[in-house]
Protein backbone atom coordinates (compact mmCIF):
# COMPACT_ATOMS: atom_id res chain seq x y z
CA UNK A 1 0.00 0.00 0.00
CA UNK A 2 1.20 3.29 -0.64
CA UNK A 3 1.44 6.14 2.05
CA UNK A 4 1.08 9.57 1.18
CA UNK A 5 3.35 11.50 2.95
CA UNK A 6 2.03 15.11 4.20
CA UNK A 7 4.75 18.03 4.68
CA UNK A 8 4.05 19.91 7.57
CA UNK A 9 4.65 23.66 7.80
CA UNK A 10 2.37 24.79 10.15
CA UNK A 11 3.38 25.57 13.90
CA UNK A 12 1.46 24.30 15.97
CA UNK A 13 0.51 23.91 19.52
CA UNK A 14 -1.88 21.94 22.03
CA UNK A 15 -2.69 23.01 25.39
CA UNK A 16 -5.25 20.26 27.53
CA UNK A 17 -7.23 22.33 29.87
CA UNK A 18 -9.60 19.87 30.77
CA UNK A 19 -10.79 16.30 30.70
CA UNK A 20 -7.57 14.46 29.92
CA UNK A 21 -6.80 11.36 32.25
CA UNK A 22 -10.40 11.99 33.82
CA UNK A 23 -14.73 12.27 32.74
CA UNK A 24 -15.33 15.64 32.09
CA UNK A 25 -14.44 19.16 31.53
CA UNK A 26 -13.65 18.21 28.26
CA UNK A 27 -11.51 21.43 26.98
CA UNK A 28 -8.39 22.00 24.41
CA UNK A 29 -6.82 25.37 23.02
CA UNK A 30 -5.14 24.47 19.79
CA UNK A 31 -2.86 27.08 18.62
CA UNK A 32 -2.47 26.75 14.52
CA UNK A 33 -0.51 29.15 13.15
CA UNK A 34 -1.48 31.85 15.52
CA UNK A 35 -5.22 31.15 15.45
CA UNK A 36 -5.68 29.70 18.31
CA UNK A 37 -9.39 27.33 18.61
CA UNK A 38 -10.97 26.31 21.67
CA UNK A 39 -12.37 23.11 20.87
CA UNK A 40 -14.99 22.23 23.47
CA UNK A 41 -15.01 24.28 26.75
CA UNK A 42 -17.20 21.24 29.76
CA UNK A 43 -17.76 21.51 33.23
CA UNK A 44 -18.16 18.49 35.96
CA UNK A 45 -21.00 18.15 37.76
CA UNK A 46 -19.79 16.56 41.01
CA UNK A 47 -20.06 17.77 44.65
CA UNK A 48 -19.38 20.92 43.04
CA UNK A 49 -18.45 21.96 39.82
CA UNK A 50 -15.22 22.05 38.34
CA UNK A 51 -14.20 23.96 35.00
CA UNK A 52 -11.03 23.76 33.07
CA UNK A 53 -8.38 25.18 33.16
CA UNK A 54 -9.11 29.44 32.50
CA UNK A 55 -8.19 30.78 29.35
CA UNK A 56 -8.92 34.65 28.25
CA UNK A 57 -11.42 35.44 25.75
CA UNK A 58 -9.50 37.67 24.00
CA UNK A 59 -6.92 34.91 23.64
CA UNK A 60 -9.57 32.86 21.95
CA UNK A 61 -10.03 33.44 17.80
CA UNK A 62 -13.07 30.63 17.81
CA UNK A 63 -14.77 28.35 20.17
CA UNK A 64 -15.80 25.05 18.31
CA UNK A 65 -18.22 23.04 20.50
CA UNK A 66 -18.34 19.32 19.33
CA UNK A 67 -21.56 18.54 20.90
CA UNK A 68 -23.92 19.54 23.26
CA UNK A 69 -23.71 17.53 26.70
CA UNK A 70 -22.38 19.66 29.18
CA UNK A 71 -19.32 18.00 30.05
CA UNK A 72 -18.34 19.30 26.82
CA UNK A 73 -19.85 22.76 26.06
CA UNK A 74 -21.16 23.85 30.02
CA UNK A 75 -18.30 26.23 30.34
CA UNK A 76 -18.39 28.10 26.99
CA UNK A 77 -20.46 30.92 29.13
CA UNK A 78 -17.38 31.58 31.16
CA UNK A 79 -15.71 33.07 28.22
CA UNK A 80 -19.13 35.42 27.74
CA UNK A 81 -18.29 37.37 30.88
CA UNK A 82 -16.26 40.09 29.71
CA UNK A 83 -16.39 42.79 27.12
CA UNK A 84 -14.64 40.41 24.68
CA UNK A 85 -16.96 38.08 23.05
CA UNK A 86 -15.50 35.46 21.07
CA UNK A 87 -17.61 33.78 18.19
CA UNK A 88 -18.70 29.77 18.95
CA UNK A 89 -19.71 27.66 16.27
CA UNK A 90 -21.27 24.64 16.74
CA UNK A 91 -24.37 22.19 14.51
CA UNK A 92 -27.76 24.15 14.60
CA UNK A 93 -28.96 21.21 16.67
CA UNK A 94 -25.86 21.29 19.14
CA UNK A 95 -27.40 24.85 19.72
CA UNK A 96 -30.98 24.45 20.68
CA UNK A 97 -30.34 21.09 22.79
CA UNK A 98 -27.43 23.44 24.75
CA UNK A 99 -29.63 25.85 25.50
CA UNK A 100 -32.14 23.84 27.44
CA UNK A 101 -29.16 21.88 28.87
CA UNK A 102 -27.89 25.20 30.30
CA UNK A 103 -31.18 26.72 31.53
CA UNK A 104 -31.61 23.49 33.70
CA UNK A 105 -28.31 23.86 35.10
CA UNK A 106 -28.95 27.72 35.84
CA UNK A 107 -32.05 26.57 37.36
CA UNK A 108 -31.08 23.30 39.24
CA UNK A 109 -27.38 23.41 40.20
CA UNK A 110 -27.74 24.52 43.75
CA UNK A 111 -24.40 25.83 43.87
CA UNK A 112 -22.62 29.01 42.91
CA UNK A 113 -21.84 29.12 39.15
CA UNK A 114 -19.94 31.98 37.77
CA UNK A 115 -22.24 32.86 34.92
CA UNK A 116 -26.19 33.89 34.79
CA UNK A 117 -28.84 33.97 32.14
CA UNK A 118 -26.77 36.81 30.73
CA UNK A 119 -23.65 35.46 29.19
CA UNK A 120 -25.94 32.40 27.94
CA UNK A 121 -27.58 34.86 25.99
CA UNK A 122 -24.33 36.51 25.20
CA UNK A 123 -23.19 33.18 23.79
CA UNK A 124 -26.27 33.23 21.44
CA UNK A 125 -25.90 35.90 20.03
CA UNK A 126 -22.39 35.51 18.76
CA UNK A 127 -22.69 31.73 17.42
CA UNK A 128 -22.27 30.43 13.84
CA UNK A 129 -24.46 27.35 12.79
CA UNK A 130 -23.43 24.69 10.67
CA UNK A 131 -23.88 21.01 9.45
CA UNK A 132 -21.66 18.20 9.98
CA UNK A 133 -19.92 18.36 6.78
CA UNK A 134 -19.23 22.08 6.31
CA UNK A 135 -16.07 23.84 6.61
CA UNK A 136 -15.77 27.03 8.48
CA UNK A 137 -12.57 29.40 7.61
CA UNK A 138 -10.48 30.63 10.46
CA UNK A 139 -7.88 32.67 8.73
CA UNK A 140 -6.05 30.12 6.78
CA UNK A 141 -7.38 27.10 9.12
CA UNK A 142 -9.76 25.21 8.10
CA UNK A 143 -12.22 23.78 10.74
CA UNK A 144 -14.86 20.83 9.22
CA UNK A 145 -17.53 19.16 11.48
CA UNK A 146 -17.85 15.84 10.46
CA UNK A 147 -20.77 13.51 11.93
CA UNK A 148 -19.56 11.52 15.29
CA UNK A 149 -22.84 9.41 15.84
CA UNK A 150 -22.88 9.67 19.39
CA UNK A 151 -26.04 11.82 19.91
CA UNK A 152 -28.21 13.70 17.29
CA UNK A 153 -26.00 16.74 15.70
CA UNK A 154 -23.08 15.65 17.28
CA UNK A 155 -19.87 16.38 15.61
CA UNK A 156 -16.18 15.37 15.12
CA UNK A 157 -13.79 18.27 14.06
CA UNK A 158 -11.10 17.98 12.01
CA UNK A 159 -8.30 20.90 11.88
CA UNK A 160 -6.08 21.24 8.77
CA UNK A 161 -3.92 23.83 7.26
CA UNK A 162 -0.87 24.61 5.08
CA UNK A 163 -0.90 19.97 5.05
CA UNK A 164 -0.93 19.66 9.11
CA UNK A 165 -4.29 18.12 10.14
CA UNK A 166 -5.49 17.55 13.49
CA UNK A 167 -8.96 15.43 14.25
CA UNK A 168 -10.60 15.64 17.66
CA UNK A 169 -13.33 13.20 18.27
CA UNK A 170 -15.45 14.42 20.88
CA UNK A 171 -17.48 11.92 21.79
CA UNK A 172 -17.82 9.39 19.38
CA UNK A 173 -19.82 5.55 18.41
CA UNK A 174 -18.67 3.80 15.82
CA UNK A 175 -21.69 1.44 16.14
CA UNK A 176 -25.12 1.77 14.16
CA UNK A 177 -27.65 2.02 16.57
CA UNK A 178 -31.60 2.43 16.24
CA UNK A 179 -31.34 6.58 15.97
CA UNK A 180 -28.09 7.12 14.50
CA UNK A 181 -25.64 6.02 12.12
CA UNK A 182 -22.31 5.37 13.26
CA UNK A 183 -19.39 7.91 13.34
CA UNK A 184 -18.50 8.83 9.73
CA UNK A 185 -15.20 6.74 9.44
CA UNK A 186 -15.27 6.47 5.72
CA UNK A 187 -14.86 10.36 5.72
CA UNK A 188 -12.14 9.93 8.53
CA UNK A 189 -10.21 7.34 5.79
CA UNK A 190 -10.29 10.00 3.24
CA UNK A 191 -8.43 12.79 5.36
CA UNK A 192 -5.55 10.30 6.54
CA UNK A 193 -2.68 10.31 7.27
CA UNK A 194 -3.91 12.73 10.52
CA UNK A 195 -0.66 14.51 12.63
CA UNK A 196 -2.69 15.03 15.79
CA UNK A 197 -4.97 13.02 16.56
CA UNK A 198 -7.47 13.82 20.48
CA UNK A 199 -9.63 10.75 20.91
CA UNK A 200 -12.50 10.17 23.13
CA UNK A 201 -11.00 6.44 25.27
CA UNK A 202 -14.18 6.07 28.00
CA UNK A 203 -15.02 2.78 27.21
CA UNK A 204 -11.84 2.05 25.27
CA UNK A 205 -10.56 -0.51 28.14
CA UNK A 206 -13.30 -2.52 27.32
CA UNK A 207 -14.82 -5.26 24.78
CA UNK A 208 -18.72 -4.73 24.10
CA UNK A 209 -21.23 -7.11 23.13
CA UNK A 210 -22.55 -6.83 19.85
CA UNK A 211 -25.33 -3.86 19.52
CA UNK A 212 -28.21 -6.67 18.48
CA UNK A 213 -27.60 -9.03 21.64
CA UNK A 214 -27.31 -5.72 24.18
CA UNK A 215 -30.17 -4.56 22.41
CA UNK A 216 -32.05 -7.79 22.73
CA UNK A 217 -31.36 -8.64 26.38
CA UNK A 218 -32.41 -4.93 27.10
CA UNK A 219 -35.77 -5.80 25.86
CA UNK A 220 -36.03 -9.30 27.26
CA UNK A 221 -35.43 -7.60 30.75
CA UNK A 222 -37.81 -5.07 30.47
CA UNK A 223 -40.32 -7.59 29.37
CA UNK A 224 -39.87 -9.17 32.60
CA UNK A 225 -40.08 -6.87 34.78
CA UNK A 226 -43.49 -6.02 32.72
CA UNK A 227 -45.19 -9.46 32.80
CA UNK A 228 -44.66 -9.64 36.72
CA UNK A 229 -46.98 -6.23 36.92
CA UNK A 230 -43.98 -4.17 37.62
CA UNK A 231 -42.96 -0.74 36.91
CA UNK A 232 -39.73 -0.46 34.73
CA UNK A 233 -37.70 3.06 35.30
CA UNK A 234 -35.68 3.74 32.77
CA UNK A 235 -33.12 7.08 34.39
CA UNK A 236 -31.81 8.29 30.74
CA UNK A 237 -30.02 11.21 29.34
CA UNK A 238 -32.44 13.60 27.84
CA UNK A 239 -30.84 14.14 24.72
CA UNK A 240 -30.16 10.95 23.37
CA UNK A 241 -30.30 8.21 25.21
CA UNK A 242 -33.93 8.71 26.02
CA UNK A 243 -34.57 8.81 22.51
CA UNK A 244 -32.44 6.01 21.57
CA UNK A 245 -34.33 4.08 24.12
CA UNK A 246 -38.07 4.96 23.08
CA UNK A 247 -36.69 3.73 19.62
CA UNK A 248 -35.64 0.16 20.59
CA UNK A 249 -38.67 -0.55 22.95
CA UNK A 250 -41.15 0.83 19.93
CA UNK A 251 -39.16 -1.18 17.22
CA UNK A 252 -38.87 -4.69 19.45
CA UNK A 253 -42.20 -4.21 21.11
CA UNK A 254 -44.59 -2.62 19.21
CA UNK A 255 -47.91 -1.72 21.36
CA UNK A 256 -46.85 -4.83 23.64
CA UNK A 257 -45.89 -1.69 26.58
CA UNK A 258 -47.21 1.87 27.98
CA UNK A 259 -44.02 3.86 27.99
CA UNK A 260 -44.46 6.95 29.67
CA UNK A 261 -42.05 10.08 28.86
CA UNK A 262 -41.22 12.42 31.34
CA UNK A 263 -38.62 15.54 32.55
CA UNK A 264 -36.94 17.34 29.55
CA UNK A 265 -36.76 14.44 27.85
CA UNK A 266 -40.26 15.86 26.31
CA UNK A 267 -39.18 18.68 24.80
CA UNK A 268 -35.97 17.72 23.34
CA UNK A 269 -37.81 14.72 21.80
CA UNK A 270 -39.90 16.68 20.05
CA UNK A 271 -36.93 19.41 19.36
CA UNK A 272 -35.62 16.64 16.96
CA UNK A 273 -38.47 16.66 14.91
CA UNK A 274 -37.36 20.01 13.22
CA UNK A 275 -33.74 18.45 12.72
CA UNK A 276 -34.46 14.94 11.27
CA UNK A 277 -31.60 15.10 9.08
CA UNK A 278 -29.36 14.23 11.67
CA UNK A 279 -31.54 11.08 12.32
CA UNK A 280 -31.34 7.70 10.57
CA UNK A 281 -34.31 6.56 10.17
CA UNK A 282 -37.40 9.20 10.96
CA UNK A 283 -40.44 7.16 9.75
CA UNK A 284 -39.34 4.89 13.27
CA UNK A 285 -38.55 7.93 14.88
CA UNK A 286 -41.93 9.19 14.57
CA UNK A 287 -43.56 6.06 15.04
CA UNK A 288 -41.68 5.78 18.48
CA UNK A 289 -42.20 9.29 19.38
CA UNK A 290 -46.79 8.60 19.04
CA UNK A 291 -47.00 5.61 20.68
CA UNK A 292 -44.95 7.50 23.94
CA UNK A 293 -47.19 9.22 26.29
CA UNK A 294 -45.53 11.98 27.88
CA UNK A 295 -45.72 13.06 31.41
CA UNK A 296 -47.92 16.38 31.63
CA UNK A 297 -48.06 17.58 34.94
CA UNK A 298 -45.99 16.47 38.52
CA UNK A 299 -49.26 15.18 39.56
CA UNK A 300 -49.61 12.68 37.63
CA UNK A 301 -46.49 10.72 38.34
CA UNK A 302 -48.16 9.14 41.45
CA UNK A 303 -50.88 8.50 39.02
CA UNK A 304 -48.83 6.08 36.71
CA UNK A 305 -46.81 4.43 39.17
CA UNK A 306 -50.30 3.01 40.62
CA UNK A 307 -50.31 1.23 37.00
CA UNK A 308 -48.98 -2.61 36.28
CA UNK A 309 -46.83 -3.08 33.44
CA UNK A 310 -45.58 -0.28 32.25
CA UNK A 311 -42.22 1.42 31.30
CA UNK A 312 -41.24 4.95 32.42
CA UNK A 313 -38.38 6.56 30.73
CA UNK A 314 -37.08 9.84 33.33
CA UNK A 315 -33.83 12.01 32.76
CA UNK A 316 -31.03 11.61 35.38
CA UNK A 317 -28.41 13.35 33.77
CA UNK A 318 -25.54 14.96 35.37
CA UNK A 319 -27.41 16.90 37.49
CA UNK A 320 -28.49 14.52 39.83
CA UNK A 321 -32.46 14.75 41.13
CA UNK A 322 -35.62 15.60 38.86
CA UNK A 323 -38.36 13.67 38.43
CA UNK A 324 -36.12 9.95 38.21
CA UNK A 325 -35.37 10.46 41.62
CA UNK A 326 -39.26 10.80 43.07
CA UNK A 327 -39.67 7.40 40.39
CA UNK A 328 -36.70 5.33 42.11
CA UNK A 329 -38.14 6.25 45.77
CA UNK A 330 -41.57 5.34 45.40
CA UNK A 331 -40.29 2.11 43.40
CA UNK A 332 -37.39 1.28 45.34
CA UNK A 333 -39.84 -0.71 48.37
CA UNK A 334 -41.73 -2.33 45.46
CA UNK A 335 -40.46 -6.02 44.55
CA UNK A 336 -42.01 -6.31 41.50
CA UNK A 337 -40.18 -3.40 39.70
ZN1 LIG B 1 -21.41 13.24 25.16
Amino acid sequence: MQKRLSIVMAEVHLRCLGGCREVGRSAFLLDVNGKKLLIDYGISLNETPSFPLHVRAIDVDVVVISHAHLDHSGSVPLLYTSKIKPYTVSTALSAVVLRYLLADMLKLSGYYLPFEVHEVQEMYESMTLVDNDEVVDVGDVQVRFIHAGHVPGSSMILISCEGFKALYTGDINLVESQLLYPADKQQILRECPIDLLIIESTYGDRAHEPRKIVEEKFVQAVMEVVEGGGVVLIPAFAYGRAQEIMCVLYKYLRDAVEVYVDGMAKALSRELLDYHMYLKDLKLYKEALKKVRFVKRAEQRAEILKKKGIVVISPAGMLRGGPSTYYASILADREDS
